[in-house]
């Protein structure tokens, strides 16, 4: 009998385990295994909605069980480390051994050399980081009501996001839109006032990595939110109240939210593979590790070529080559070759506007919204949750104007998430 094990069940791993399932149905020698460490799969690019109360949580995860044949095994289980010269993966209760392996393990939070940051500060990575912001936001306009002073409302309701690429960028739209179209009507004109989002961006321009254009439109829509932005400036120090800059301004702000990028996880920096500048795992164009016969890596972990993003559309182009490239090498036959195709680049500005650059052509306003949630619709697995969110949209208006305090139901959310690993 031989093993093929899938590490990870992301974009990566759920379409490669899906693609191999069907490839292998009938083989009786082969046993596919897959390894998460959270039972559900989550849908990333919904995310900071989920972060702002427009969607529930439910909206952006599946279970992982329930996308695969009883002939599959599911281990849900936090490999610890990659024992390449064993071909083992080493978990916290169990060891899975391979024949061949596929690392889709995605990416980490990258705290460059301020890993001291991460305690007085928020991400938006996984579902439980998700609700945690929701509930965050939710505290901090609740508490800044009870405030008699000023200066007080304003460092509760100051909320500086370190990072202008597309999840900073989606992140303070989100919140700055939320809070104008939901809050602002309900809360005191003392409250509505001290609210503020600051975006902080060291390149010179928002969404350094897509075409110039975007980035010029993204910042004048969020000045014309009212959010503020500081562009060509790093985030230099994190307190628990303050934000320092490379310009030296200091922000007092109780909110701080990293989106500064993300990096391969240590469990695959540590494993002795042969790694890219960027610290990924290095592959070749059939999406093999160097030097590694049967071990293959796709998605944020995959280090083929530098202009390749770090992205969902990369990890789900990737998936059926690496699955079909296995089971090739099973049957004696060579792999082909993976070619990257860019699409596009599709950012939201809040919940009633977003951009977007298809072949030459940039894009903005609703049309671009509703692009935006087409995209979304067609790619979200299961037509259950496919319903679930086209009556989310369908109904956000309303919604809207009759509870206004929707981003408030988030209490309790958290502790369904707890048992789900930090990233
Ligand atoms: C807020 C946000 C918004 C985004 N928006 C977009 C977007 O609009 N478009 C886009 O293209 N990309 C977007 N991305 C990026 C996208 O989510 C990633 O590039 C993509 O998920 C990478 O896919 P992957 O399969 O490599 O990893 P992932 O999808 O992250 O999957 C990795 C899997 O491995 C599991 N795992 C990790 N470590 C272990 C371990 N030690 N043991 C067992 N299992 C493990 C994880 O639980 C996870 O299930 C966004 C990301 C974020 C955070």
């Amino acid at each position: 009998m031989r093993r093929i094990v899938v590490l990870g069940c992301g974009f990566g791993g759920l379409k490669a385990a899906r693609e191999l399932e069907r490839a292998l149905a009938g083989r009786r020698r082969v046993q596919l295994t897959v390894v998460s460490d959270r039972s559900h799969f989550l849908y990333t690019p919904l995310l900071p909605s989920v972060a702002t109360g427009e969607l529930d949580v439910a909206h952006v995860t599946f279970p992982i069980r329930a996308a695969f044949d009883k002939s599959t095994e599911v281990l849900i289980e936090p490999i610890e480390a990659i024992d390449l010269d064993e071909r083992v993966l080493r978990g916290a209760k169990t060891d899975v051994a391979f024949d061949y392996l596929l690392v889709a393990c995605g990416s980490q939070t990258n705290w460059g050399d301020h890993p001291e940051w991460r305690a007085h500060s928020l991400t938006c990575k996984s579902a439980r980081d998700g609700v945690r912001l929701r509930e965050e936001i939710t505290r901090a306009i609740s508490e800044a009501a009870e405030l008699d002073s000023t200066e007080e409302r304003e460092r509760r309701l100051t909320f500086v996001v370190g990072g202008g690429g597309a999840t900073g960028v989606e992140l303070a739209a989100e919140i700055m839109t939320t809070f104008q179209t939901e809050v602002a009507a309900v809360v005191s004109d003392a409250v509505a006032s001290a609210f503020r989002v600051v975006l902080v961006e060291q390149q010179e321009r928002l969404l350094p990595t897509m075409p110039p254009e975007l980035g010029a439109l993204a910042r004048d829509h969020l000045r014309s939110l009212g959010m503020e932005l500081r562009v060509g400036t790093a985030v230099v120090d994190r307190s628990a109240d303050e934000v320092e800059l490379s310009t030296g301004e200091i922000i007092v702000a109780d909110n701080f939210l990293w989106c500064g990028g993300v990096r391969a996880p240590d469990l695959v920096t540590d494993a002795g593979f042969e790694i890219d500048i960027q610290g990924r795992i290095a592959v070749d164009d059939t999406l093999q590790a160097h030097g590694l016969a049967g071990v293959y890596a796709i998605g944020d972990v995959a280090g083929l070529r530098a202009d390749v993003p770090w992205s969902a559309h990369v990890a789900s182009q990737q998936a059926p080559f690496a699955a079909r490239n296995i089971v090739a090498d099973l049957s004696g036959r060579a792999g082909r070759t993976w070619e990257y195709h860019h699409h596009g680049d599709l950012v939201t500005l809040g919940r009633q506007h977003a951009i977007a650059w298809v072949g030459e052509t940039p894009l903005e306003g609703r049309g671009a919204r509703t692009l935006y949630r087409l995209i979304h619709m067609a790619m979200i697995p299961t037509g259950v949750k496919k319903a679930g969110l086209l009556k989310e949209w369908l109904f956000a208006r309303f919604r809207r104007t009759s509870r206004p305090w929707n981003l408030l139901e988030a209490e309790g959310e958290v502790a369904q998430l707890e048992s789900e690993a930090p990233k």
